[in-house]
């Protein structure tokens, strides 16, 4: 078997508070089965917002290797990013384009997906005395009400471009409210729309399914897929566990072991109250490093709709946060570990055994947001069998 190699990134290891560990393995294995998924469809891959905070250029370098040659980023600047590390890559922004930001996505080589009248104009003024044209994706609002033409400006659209030769669509897209609820109503009306724009623009490629959107049947796959969240290793459908792998494990140092008797208080605001003799561990991870306060099992506003806050896993053993996590520490109560356990120094906040969306449920929010929001104070280690 290869040898699992680590390539290291943000705060070295030996002062850092916090590691993550991102492996690229499980994240290659993810998209191959979500590809399998997908059937006839090409799968691409969503890595915006920094591959949902993973590291973007080290992600997309690891999927080109096993063939996705097709990226979604939000922004111009993550889409140039990707283009430094990979120029022939196709790759799809999704926010559309302004006034301000044609030239630099249009010199960058990005194709654009242009979300209204105005913007497909935009994108045709810019290469009208230039003699060529460069492609351009199109976004349709099915029903979500965020980005894109209607239904009907978009096939009305499509006559007029056959005349007119406005801009040149290579991509017909739309985005689905609900996927991650596959029995809502909304889905199959969104559907039933998408298709007919499909068939308007029935010589070029379209896309409608996210993740979810993947495991909802083969109505949804059209011609591209585009993963986001179940390449990561996040639930795609609500409350649902796929068989996808985990890809990051959180882990936070140890850097103190209290015992405080019952009846004592623990953190700000002395709002958790001991009701045993404990053990206390401060680790050395908080809210600045985008392990979300929310989680902590007292006195926040958010915590008192979720029954139970955060908790980490060590020695086999889950022990809950106590008290309010604050900006760069938190404390765990983990009196029923074992002293000898607890010279290891580490406690996994999300991994395979806290497992992402059941952290980011305790806090009251989704594995997308805790994701994201990951903060630059760890260590970063890739592993990989390939690096
Ligand atoms: C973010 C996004 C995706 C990926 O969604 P996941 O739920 O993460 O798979 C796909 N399409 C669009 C338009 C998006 O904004």
């Amino acid at each position: 078997m290869a040898i699992t190699e680590v390539q290291k990134d943000g705060v070295e290891a030996h002062i850092a508070g916090g590691r993550l560990t991102i492996n690229l393995d499980a994240l290659v294995a993810n998209y191959v089965q979500l590809r399998k998924r997908s059937g006839n469809a090409k799968c691409s891959a969503v890595v915006k917002a920094n591959a949902y905070g993973l590291g973007a250029e080290r992600v997309v370098k690891v999927l080109w290797n096993v063939g996705c040659d097709t990226f979604f980023v939000a922004l111009p600047e993550e889409g140039f990013a990707i283009k430094r590390v990979l120029p022939k890559a196709t790759v799809y922004v999704l926010n559309g384009i302004h006034e301000t930001s044609v030239p630099s996505i249009a010199e960058g080589g990005l194709v654009p997906v242009l979300a209204s009248l105005e913007q497909i104009e935009l994108w045709a003024n810019f290469w009208k005395p230039r003699g060529s044209r460069r492609p351009c994706a199109i976004q349709v609002d099915t029903g979500m009400n965020r980005l894109g033409l209607t239904v009907d400006e978009a096939i009305a659209f499509r006559k007029r471009n056959m005349r007119e030769h406005i801009v040149t669509p290579i991509l017909i897209m739309s985005h689905l409210a609900c996927a991650d609820e596959p029995q809502h109503a909304l889905n199959a009306q969104q559907l039933e729309s998408f298709q007919r724009v499909a068939s308007a623009f029935d010589d070029i490629d379209s896309s409608l399914a996210n993740s979810a959107a993947i495991f909802n049947g083969p109505e949804y796959l059209f011609d591209v897929t585009r993963p986001g969240i179940a390449l990561y290793g996040g639930e795609a459908i609500n409350g649902t566990p796929t068989a996808l792998n985990p890809v990051i494990k959180l882990e936070a140092r140890i850097v103190q072991i209290r015992r405080v008797s019952h009846g004592n208080t623990v953190s700000y605001g002395a709002t958790h109250k001991l009701d045993h003799d404990a053990k206390i561990a401060t680790v050395s991870v908080g809210y600045a490093d985008g392990y979300p306060r929310a989680g902590s099992s007292a006195g926040v506003a958010l915590r008192q709709c979720i029954p139970t806050g955060a908790h980490g896993f060590i020695a086999g053993r889950k022990v809950p946060l106590i008290g309010r996590m604050t900006m760069d520490l938190c404390m765990f109560d983990v009196t029923d570990v074992e002293d000898s356990a607890l010279e290891d120094g580490w406690i996994e906040l999300i991994g395979e055994n806290i497992l992402l969306d059941d952290a980011a449920r305790a806090a009251g929010t989704i594995g997308y947001e805790l994701l994201t929001s990951l903060g630059q104070r760890y260590e970063r280690r890739y592993i990989s069998s390939e690096l």
